[in-house]
């Protein structure tokens, strides 16, 4: 945890941005309910899944601790209404037709789920995430809907070695935020950076990375449920 505390500060003050603009989102996936209790005894607030009944499952165990979810997981329709109803965040809305079910699902008594547009940059082997002409068209949908506050944009790159190529694929993601911004529609979280490659992501203003094995360690392969 503190080394990844390292490396954002180091990669923020290299970008001359101040370190606590960006957000540390802790990808707990995989992992036990007790590894994400140590990581809020260490300071961590906000923890990332993935698998719903696995998030699920957490949430009960740790209902005492006051902790932020974020879904970043592919949201398929018949998922809509857990996800609604138990994060604080879901990362990977890239459909109306999903952004509509989540409105429709969010509690009245909880305050608008906080949404980021998935897009997909490279048109790589992700089939998650839509493509950047379609971020605005899709923004516009979810901005009246009123069980969801969109804040920003995410995305997935292929993952490369080559510092140069990574940022590329963050560039265009800033700049597509600053586009839909010019439109109106404004835009503060850029949902951008992994274990690998979180430095290029901070250099190109990322506000929220997503570290997982940083900081939790490698990940068994589960099945995709
Ligand atoms: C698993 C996952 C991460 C974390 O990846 P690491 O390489 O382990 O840091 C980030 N974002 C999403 C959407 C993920 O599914």
């Amino acid at each position: 945890m503190q080394a990844v505390h390292e490396r954002i500060a180091a990669a923020a003050r290299e970008a001359g941005r101040p370190a606590q603009d960006v957000a540390l989102l802790a990808i707990s996936k995989t992992f036990p309910s007790s590894a994400i209790a140590e990581a809020h005894g260490a300071g961590q607030r906000l923890f990332g899944e993935n698998y719903v009944q696995e998030a699920l499952d957490k949430m009960r165990d740790l209902a005492h601790l006051a902790l932020e979810w974020h879904y970043v997981g592919p949201i398929q329709s018949n998922k809509t209404r857990p996800i609604a109803e138990h994060f604080h965040w879901a990362h990977g809305v890239d459909r109306e037709k999903i952004a509509v079910r989540l409105s429709q699902s969010r509690p009245s008594r909880l305050p608008p789920l906080q949404v980021c547009i998935q897009v997909n940059l490279g048109a790589e082997a992700t089939k998650s995430g839509i493509a950047p002409d379609q971020a605005l068209p899709l923004a516009r949908a979810i901005v009246p809907l009123p069980g969801l506050r969109l804040r920003g944009l995410m995305t997935i790159p292929e993952p490369s070695r080559d510092i140069g190529l990574q940022r590329s694929r963050f560039r265009a993601l800033r700049e597509l935020r600053d586009e839909i911004t010019r439109h109106g529609i404004p835009l503060d979280t850029l949902s951008m950076g992994m274990s690998d490659d979180l430095e290029a992501a901070v250099l190109e203003g990322a506000t929220l990375v997503r570290i997982g094995t940083a900081i939790f360690g490698a990940r068994q392969a589960i099945p995709a449920s």
